[in-house]
């Protein structure tokens, strides 16, 4: 069985300022730790339950957050940007099961963690088809295109309830309870390495037995659209072939989903630009 664990620095323990997920900041070396520390228990989890390979993807920011040196040697890890598939990099046929680890709301959740969508300065909502959704949406439609379903999460309650409302019973790690958008009651480390590790092994055993939700397969073609924040990032994005324009809502619809990933991070990048 083989596990590929895509994570997020927002949804980590104790987490609740954009500060701790910014290189650069002083408080960012400790929380690299703790997300590496979440990582962790999730691979001991999923190894103890009888995975036999498991592929981390370092998606916060440029790639670079977990540290390799304390990464469990029983997983190999994907780091760097830009790299074809971003925070699910890694993903392919050949993996069972998805874990998200350290997720985040969407962008304009209340109670959430430093909620937002990709780019927290770009991005106001993303659609899926007529799916609003977050990034864990977009994630999900990548693994469901090659056929793998989501099998936990690991955020604040609402990344964790958001999850679950698109996809099913997923496995559930909620590491703090978020009362805005800066602020939270989180639980210790030594607690939630031992939740996010009892969440991956349930999760494991129930892929095992089949007792999972359906991969997240969309209709297909697939329109994603963007609300950006103001009119001139849309003007940019639309700088890309075969996109329309309404308002600040710039739409593309290709044939598959791998196409609409590419797609929607082309239009950020030079919507950002
Ligand atoms: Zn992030």
């Amino acid at each position: 069985m083989k596990i590929l664990i895509a994570t997020d620095m927002e949804g980590i323990t104790g987490v609740t300022t954009w500060d701790q997920v910014t290189p650069g900041h002083a408080e960012y070396a400790r929380f690299r730790k703790l997300m590496t520390d979440d990582i962790n228990a999730a691979i001991r989890g999923a190894s103890d339950a009888g995975a036999d390979e498991v592929i981390v993807a370092d998606g916060h920011w440029n790639g670079s957050n977990i540290l390799i040196e304390e990464l469990d040697p029983r997983a190999r890890l994907n780091t760097g940007s830009p790299s074809p598939f971003s925070m699910m990099e890694g993903i392919d046929k050949s993996i069972d099961g998805v874990m998200f680890v350290g997720y985040h709301a969407r962008n304009g959740s209340p109670d959430a963690i430093l909620d937002h969508t990709w780019s927290s300065r770009t991005v106001a909502n993303v659609w899926l088809n007529d799916i609003l959704t977050g990034e864990y949406g977009l994630n999900a439609a990548v693994a469901g295109h090659f056929g793998v379903p989501v099998i936990l999460v690991s955020g604040d309650q609402i990344a964790c309830a958001q999850v679950t409302e698109l996809l099913g019973a997923v496995e559930t790690a909620v590491v703090k309870q978020a009362s805005s958008r800066f602020a939270a009651e989180c639980l210790s480390p030594q607690v939630t390495q031992e939740i996010i590790c009892l969440s991956a092994a349930r999760a494991v055993e129930r892929l095992a037995q089949g007792d999972v939700p359906e991969p997240f397969v969309l209709d297909m073609p697939i329109t994603v659209t963007i609300e950006f924040f103001t009119s001139d990032m849309a003007d940019r994005a639309t700088r890309i072939p075969f996109t329309k324009r309404e308002g600040t809502r710039v739409s593309l619809t290709v044939p598959e989903m791998t196409s609409a990933y590419n797609g929607f991070r082309a239009m950020v990048m030079l919507a950002s630009g």
